[in-house]
């Protein structure tokens, strides 16, 4: 059960929703933009967060589309994960998400609300931050297109509504590999997550579960792509220039994590290096 009374609003165009979470947000409400519902009705249920009003994304058409535009991929912030993965229209994202939470849950799960999941994992965003995807913003009354890259290490503003996610379709049969270990089962949160793939020669991978957000760093990649070094000795260096601490939590101790970081970033510079 959820213990406080708020206004439920579902918008059917983008003006609609902006207008309605600014009228809402002027008279002093609490107002939360509602996606797939999953974290925000589990949260409600144990009373970690609260709202006076959830505007529900799902009526609204740009935030649906999940399709190639010219030399674009648009995939709407309200597609859910099995949608993404079903479609096979980006294949590292679609094994990614598939790897997050179970196939029930994944159908309601939705891209927009993995990326602005309180967790600290946000997977999802992995197969973005090595294609250099942009988003589009509903930012107050303005729409914006941003590099994703420029707001992946914060959490979006509450004001800030994510309404689709733009790739270049020169990314999406690229060579990749995703690899996600976790504590016990396979459905689990990561205790590390990886999305990687070569772009001209280079590997780029991004990182899950292993810092306080989700990353992608050109230092570690520069190391990872050193090739006057040992493949061992890559790896080694690589996790010694992380951008951030290892996470230390009920899932993993951070040097547990550390050992299954050089495992997975093995593997992944073995199958990859095939692959230049
Ligand atoms: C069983 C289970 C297992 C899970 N395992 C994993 C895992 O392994 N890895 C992982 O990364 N995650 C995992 N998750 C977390 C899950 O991805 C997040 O909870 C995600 O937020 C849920 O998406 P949703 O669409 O239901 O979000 P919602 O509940 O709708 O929203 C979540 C948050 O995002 C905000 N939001 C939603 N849409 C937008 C938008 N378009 N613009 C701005 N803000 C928005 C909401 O206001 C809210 O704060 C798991 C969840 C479950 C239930």
């Amino acid at each position: 059960m959820i213990s406080f009374d708020f206004d439920y609003y579902k918008p059917s165009s983008l003006d609609e929703a902006v207008e309605t979470f600014n009228r809402a947000h002027k008279l002093g409400k609490k107002v939360m933009y509602y996606s797939g519902g999953t974290e925000i009705i589990t949260f409600a249920r144990v009373n970690t967060i609260s709202a006076d009003a959830v505007i529900d994304i799902k009526g609204i058409p740009e935030c649906n589309v999940l399709e190639l535009q010219g030399d674009k991929l648009i995939i709407g912030a309200a597609v859910s994960l099995n949608k993404i993965t079903e479609s096979n229209l980006f294949p590292l994202l679609g094994q990614t998400v598939k790897q997050i939470a179970d196939h029930t849950s994944r159908n309601k799960i939705t891209i927009g609300g993995n990326m602005n999941s309180q967790f600290i994992y946000r997977e999802g965003m992995l197969p973005f931050l090595v294609t250099d995807a942009k988003v589009m913003l509903a930012v107050k009354n303005e729409v914006e297109m941003h590099p994703l890259e420029d707001l992946f290490n914060k959490k979006m503003d509450k004001m800030t509504f994510l309404v689709q996610i733009h790739v270049d379709t020169s990314y999406l049969d690229l060579p990749f590999i995703n690899l996600k270990r976790t504590r016990m089962s396979k459905v689990g949160y990561p205790v590390v997550s990886v999305a990687a793939l070569v772009k001209d020669n280079h590997i780029r991978v991004a990182f899950s579960g292993v810092c306080e957000h989700p990353f992608r760093s050109t230092v570690v990649e520069g190391v990872l792509n050193d090739t006057s070094l040992t493949e061992l000795d890559r790896v080694d260096k690589a996790v010694a220039k992380l951008p951030a601490t290892i996470v230390q939590d009920i899932y993993a101790s951070a040097k547990y994590r550390e050992y299954v970081l050089k495992n997975v970033l093995t593997d992944t510079l073995e199958v990859l290096e095939a692959k230049k």
